[in-house]
C-alpha cells in the first residue's frame, strides 16, 4: 500500500487490482470497489456493504474517496451550478454544471471541468489566464469533479441517497473547458478521460467528452491517433497571426499556420468534426471582414464554428459585442457556407466565465489576509 493516503480515483484499474491483492483479496473486488464508486456514487466505504467489514477498514486507512472541498457554489438564473473547490494543497479550481434543456438542446446535464490550477499561456480575455500558473491537476481531482456533480444530481433527483435507482449517465456530457490548458496536462488528462470512459469506470462515451485547446500543435496530432473517440474544440478567437499572438500568446509558438494544417490533419485521420471557438470582442475580432478571412481560412475543414459574446470580465475590460454586430458576423460565416452556432453565455449573472470565481475569491483573500497582517501589526 503506498504511505501517503492515495486518492481513489488516482487510481488505474491495474494499480486497483495491485492494491485488492496486497491486501489478500481476490481480484473481483477491485470491479467491486469500482462499481461503488462510479456506479454507485458512493462516498465513504462503510456504504459498500457487500465487502467485508475488515477489508473496508483497511480501505479507509489506506485511501481516500475526496479529494475536493466545497468551498462556494453559486447558481445562475439560467440553472448553471458553479462551485470552486479548495484541493488539498489548499489551492481552488472552478467546475460548473450546466443544463441544457431548451428547443434543438435535447435534455443533457454537462459539467466542465477544469484541468489545471491557473494557466500558464494567459489569454489577454480569460479570468484564468491572468492568474498565472500554479500547477496541473492529477487525474484524481480531475476525475472527482465529475463525481461531485453526478453525486449531486443524484441526490437533487432522489432527496436522499439511493444506490439502487442511480444510474451515473446522468450527466450526458463533459468538457474540459473550465480552468486551465488541458494539453499541457496530457497525461493525466489522459489517465481521467480512460477511467470517465471505461465500463467498469465512470461509463461515459468519448464522443460525449470534447477537450477545448488553445492550439498545443503536437498534442493535437498525438490526440489523433487515440483510440478514444473524445471530441477536439480549438479556441481560434482571431484568422491572423498578428492578432492572435496578442489575444492567444501561445500562438507565437504554434502559429496559424502550424495550427490550422494541424487542425486539418486531425479532421483527415480521424474523420470527426472539430470545433473551432470564437470568443467575440467588441472592437477587436468582430467586423464582418474578420469573419470573411476567418471563413476563408477554415475553409475545406470538417469543422464548426462556435461563436461566443465574451463574458464581462470587469478587470480585464472585455466587453462582448452589440447583439447586431454578432448576427451580422454570424451571417457573414453562414454565407461563405461555415457550420456555426452562436452560443448563449451561460451564467452569466454568476460570472460562470473560465476563472472569475476563483479571481474574485482570490482577491477577497488577498484583501483578507492583508487585512489579517495590518490588524496583526497593529497589535
Ligand atoms: N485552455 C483551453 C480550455 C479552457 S478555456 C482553451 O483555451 O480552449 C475554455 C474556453 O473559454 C475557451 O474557448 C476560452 O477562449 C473561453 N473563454 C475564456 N475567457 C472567456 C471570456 N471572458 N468570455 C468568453 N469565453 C472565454
Ligand atoms: Fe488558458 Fe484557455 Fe484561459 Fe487561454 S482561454 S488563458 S488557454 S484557460
Amino acid at each position: 500500500m503506498p504511505k501517503a493516503m492515495a486518492g481513489f480515483t488516482e487510481l488505474t484499474c491495474l494499480q486497483l487490482d495491485k492494491i485488492v491483492e496486497s491486501l489478500g483479496e481476490p481480484a473481483y473486488r477491485a470491479r467491486q470497489l469500482c462499481k461503488w464508486v462510479y456506479h454507485r456514487l458512493a462516498s465513504s466505504f462503510e456504504e459498500m456493504t457487500d465487502l467485508p467489514a475488515d477489508f473496508r477498514r483497511k480501505l479507509s486507512e489506506n485511501l481516500k474517496l475526496h479529494s475536493l472541498k466545497l468551498i462556494q457554489s453559486v447558481t445562475g438564473s439560467d440553472g448553471t451550478l458553479k462551485v470552486l473547490f479548495k484541493l488539498a494543497d489548499g489551492n481552488t479550481i472552478e467546475s460548473a454544471l450546466m443544463y441544457y434543456g431548451g428547443e434543438g438542446e435535447g435534455n443533457r446535464h454537462t459539467v466542465c471541468v477544469s484541468t489545471q490550477v491557473g494557466c500558464a499561456i494567459g489569454c489577454s480575455f480569460c479570468a484564468t489566464g491572468q492568474q498565472g500558473f500554479e500547477r496541473n491537476l492529477t487525474a484524481g481531482e480531475i476525475i472527482d469533479q465529475v463525481l461531485y456533480f453526478a453525486r449531486y444530481l443524484r441526490e437533487k433527483e432522489n432527496g436522499h441517497k439511493s444506490f439502487d435507482n442511480y444510474k451515473s449517465k446522468r450527466i450526458s456530457n463533459i468538457v474540459f473547458m473550465g480552468m486551465g490548458e488541458p494539453l499541457a496536462n496530457y497525461t493525466n488528462l489522459w489517465q481521467a478521460i480512460e477511467m470517465l470512459n471505461a465500463p467498469e469506470g465512470f461509463g461515459l462515451g468519448a464522443r460525449n467528452m470534447v477537450i477545448s485547446t488553445a492550439g498545443m500543435v503536437p498534442e493535437i496530432k498525438k490526440l489523433a491517433k487515440e483510440k478514444l473517440q473524445v471530441g477536439l474544440a480549438v479556441s481560434l478567437h482571431a484568422s491572423d497571426n498578428e492578432l492572435r499572438n496578442k489575444l492567444v500568446p501561445l500562438n507565437r509558438k504554434y502559429p496559424l499556420e502550424k495550427l490550422i494544417p494541424a487542425c486539418r490533419e486531425y479532421s483527415r485521420l480521424t474523420g470527426r468534426r472539430l470545433s473551432f471557438e470564437y470568443v467575440l470582442l467588441k472592437g477587436v475580432n468582430d467586423s464582418i471582414a474578420q469573419a470573411r478571412a476567418l471563413a476563408e481560412l477554415i475553409k475545406g475543414i470538417k469543422c464548426h464554428v462556435n461563436l461566443i459574446p465574451a463574458n464581462r470580465t470587469p478587470d480585464l475590460s472585455c466587453v462582448p459585442p452589440a447583439r447586431r454586430a454578432v448576427l451580422a458576423f454570424e451571417n457573414e460565416l453562414k454565407r461563405n457556407h461555415i457550420n456555426v452556432t452562436l452560443r448563449k453565455s451561460r451564467g452569466q449573472d454568476i460570472e460562470a466565465g473560465c476563472g472569475q470565481l476563483r479571481s474574485r475569491f482570490l482577491k477577497h483573500s488577498t484583501q483578507r489576509n492583508q487585512l489579517k497582517q495590518e490588524k496583526s501589526e497593529h497589535v
